[in-house]
Parts: structure tokens; sequence; C-alpha cells
């Protein structure tokens, strides 16, 4: 696993602790929002987006519970494999927030925050992995370019390449300020 994967490893596991306390003493397992459709969710993103394949439970083969991945001590899929049951609250889905304890909430979103913006490092490491920075920059762009952002010119007459490495920076700094989609490059004529 790399540095951004073990991060997401990590902020999945306090997620998980921090919400699953919520349930613990509300909720018998399997919880009562488990539903066959999540299972499958979870199936899929592990197989996607980390390249593992979940193991059925032998409770499951036995026809002991109707969730694959549920065991007598639980759900057995890692929390950042089943990303949707790990954020999820009652009193999220209710109300956003959980009444009367605003130092939870805090905390829930703190965390929520920084599995955001560490899923968006993972998936731009991903597309510049599968593309090829080089190539990808370069079969777009042959000449030198203007970097804007929502129309401002922030450089003018950079390789392409600079100026995709610009925008990556400015984005990693500040990346409640920029979104990536409204960086422009034009090319000089
Ligand atoms: S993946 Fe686990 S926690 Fe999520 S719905 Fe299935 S059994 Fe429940
Ligand atoms: S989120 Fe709500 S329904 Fe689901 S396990 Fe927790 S307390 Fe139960």
């Amino acid at each position: 696993m790399n540095r951004i994967e073990l991060k997401l490893v990590d902020l999945y596991n306090q997620m998980y602790q921090h919400t699953n306390r919520e349930c613990a003493n509300t909720c018998e397992k399997p919880h009562s929002c488990c539903d066959k459709m999540y299972c499958d969710w979870a199936k899929q993103h592990a197989k996607k987006h980390w390249n593992i394949d979940l193991q059925e439970t032998e409770e499951y083969k036995a026809g002991k519970t109707k969730y694959p991945y549920m065991s007598e001590k639980g759900c057995t899929v890692a929390p950042h494999l089943r990303i949707s049951c790990t954020l999820h609250t009652c009193a999220i889905y209710k109300y956003g927030f959980k009444p009367g304890d605003a130092t939870w909430t805090q905390k829930y979103f703190d965390i929520r925050n920084q599995i955001e913006y560490f899923e968006m490092e993972k998936y731009e490491n991903q597309k510049m992995k599968w593309k090829g920075v080089t190539t990808f920059i370069d079969s777009q762009y042959k000449g030198m370019v203007t970097l804007k952002y929502k129309t401002k010119i922030l450089i003018k007459s950079v390789t392409a390449r600079d100026a995709y490495i610009q925008c990556m920076l400015l984005y990693h700094e500040k990346p409640s300020v920029y979104n990536l989609d409204e960086f422009e490059f034009e090319e000089e004529k």
C-alpha cells in the first residue's frame, strides 16, 4: 500500500470506531440497516478500487445469515472497503448531524473531510498512473500554454506539463479553494 492508501485505511478505521459506538448499544448484529445491496456495493468497491475479492463467511454459506460477509461477531469487511456502511449512522442519515452532540458531529466531519481529501488524492494518483503524466500532457498540448483558473490568468508561456504540475500543487495546498475542473490550459498559437 502507498502512503495515501495507508492514510485512508487509518481514517476509515477512525470513522468506524466513531460511528460503531453509536450503534453498539442500539442495534444487535446483524445491524438493522444492513442490506444485501450494501454488501454488493462493498464487493464492487473492494474489487474496483483495492483489487480485493471479498470472501463469504461460513455463517452465510451455512444459511445462518442473509448477508454474505456477516459473521457471528459482526461484519468481516474492513471499514475502508464498505465505505457507505462505515460512514452511516441513523442521525447523520436523518438529520445530517447528531442532535444535542456538537462534539461528536464535529469529529465526524473532521474525519469525513480528511477521507474526502485523500480519496480525491488517490483518484488523481490513479488517473496519472493510468494515463502516464508525460504521455497524457504531451499528447494533448504540443507547445507553450497559458494557465487560467476561472478565466483568470495564473501563468503565461509555460510548458503544459509545468502548468499541470502547478495546478496539482495549488489544488493540494488548498483543496477547499481550488476545484481541479476549473483549471484551464490555453495553447499558444
Ligand atoms: S457490508 Fe457488512 S456492514 Fe455493510 S451491509 Fe453488508 S454485512 Fe452489513
Ligand atoms: S445506523 Fe442506526 S440502524 Fe444502523 S446499526 Fe446503527 S443504530 Fe442501528
